[in-house]
């Protein structure tokens, strides 16, 4: 009780503003952190798997790169590791293929469908 809060601090912020980072920098050390763009990550998975189809093993050359596409192993479209961990690329009939086989096969084999 009856303590005085003396002192005739006035709150100064520092003013210094000694860094002036161009917008432009800011931005790509933003960028760095971001998780890979869905525009970037086929490039990028073809580049760290190489143009062959994890399946079937078709092998592709430049001219036909069209036709390999990625497929997320974990099914989320969201989760683009940069690392290439959730990406396979597979040529486009064994990717229609495992998606179609997939959804059906987990529907059969569910445990849990008793006949
Ligand atoms: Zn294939
Ligand atoms: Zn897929």
């Amino acid at each position: 009780m009856g303590r005085i809060y003396g002192g005739r601090h006035k709150t100064r912020w520092p003013q210094k503003t000694g860094e002036d980072k161009p917008v432009e920098e800011i931005v790509r050390e933003l960028r760095k952190h971001l998780p890979v763009s869905s525009s970037d990550y086929r490039e990028r998975s073809l580049k760290i798997h190489g143009l062959i189809c994890a399946k079937c093993g078709r092998e592709f050359e430049q001219k036909d790169r069209h036709l390999l596409t990625v497929h997320h192993k974990d099914g989320n479209h969201m989760n683009n590791p940069a690392d290439g961990s959730n990406w396979e690329n597979l040529c486009v009939y064994c990717h229609d293929d495992e998606h179609s086989r997939g959804l059906l096969g987990d529907y059969l084999s569910d445990p849990k469908k008793k006949g």
